[in-house]
């Protein structure tokens, strides 16, 4: 009886230690773990590359996002097909944006490819500038296509009139970070990116940790209007989720005629 009790204690004192280990080493060494990132500070975008083995793209990438568009060459590019279906869908609160998650919402298709539509979220101020100025807000929408590759619609917001077609979203955001809620009714991805889809397009990479590259961006020309006040509901969750204008450096920004 005794002995146990004493096998019990050391073996609560040694898995207390491993613990503690771990809790030390996890502290002493967070690069291979590459979890919290944020916006500013010690976590900010400037040590994004620095945060995790899996985050070096963020420092050495040579095509990161997001950009400054200005000097695109106009060019005969393929008209953007918005295949898409009115879908339910839920609102995340993912701690670094309001992440809008679509369920069978249809495929982009652009020339031969094609694009499953997998969520929207959105960025205050805009990441994207255009000619050097940044708008109050931008929706990033992400599909993927079979193969994995990733292809990005960047919708540009400028304060104006309520956006009726997402104030469904705007009023039920999660203030909680890793909240959830399930939509009201149905969002339709088509009426929201509206019918003027005249577009800049660019390779690029996600503008959040790990920043991987060799995804297909697409900035419509036409931005679309966020009411004052649904702004203020987002900045007040988010007041800055942008990240800094990465160099262009080699690559070409092309625009539709
Ligand atoms: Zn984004």
């Amino acid at each position: 009886m005794k002995s146990k009790r004493i096998l019990g204690l050391k073996t609560g004192l040694l898995i207390l230690f491993s613990v503690s280990l771990a809790l030390v080493s996890c502290k002493g060494e967070s690069k291979p773990h590459g979890g919290h990132w944020s916006y500013e500070g010690e976590t900010g975008p400037e040590k994004w590359g620095e945060l995790s083995t899996d985050f070096e793209a963020c420092k050495i990438g040579e095509n990161q996002s997001p950009i400054d568009i200005t000097g695109a060459s106009a060019a005969d590019l393929p008209a953007l097909q918005l295949n898409y279906n009115p879908t339910n869908y839920e609102i995340v609160n993912n701690g670094h944006t309001i992440q809008v998650n679509l369920k069978d919402a249809g495929k982009l298709v652009i020339g031969e490819d094609s694009y499953s539509l997998l969520q929207f979220h959105f960025h205050h101020p805009s990441e994207e500038a255009v000619d050097g100025e940044r708008f109050p807000l931008v929706a990033h929408f992400v599909h993927k296509a079979d193969d994995g590759e990733l292809a990005v619609i960047g919708l540009l917001f400028s304060e104006g009139d309520k956006n009726a077609l997402l104030s469904s979203v705007f009023a039920n955001m999660p203030g909680e970070a890793k909240a959830t809620v399930d939509g009201e009714g149905t969002l339709n991805p088509s009426e929201i990116l509206g019918s003027e889809l005249g577009y800049y397009t660019f390779t690029g990479s996600l503008t959040t940790p790990p920043c991987s590259e060799g995804v297909r961006w697409i900035v419509l020309k036409s931005p679309t209007t966020v009411g004052g006040e649904q702004l203020a509901a987002f900045k007040k969750l988010f007041p800055m989720n942008a990240r800094p204008i990465q160099p262009l450096n080699d690559r070409e920004i092309k625009v539709s005629k």
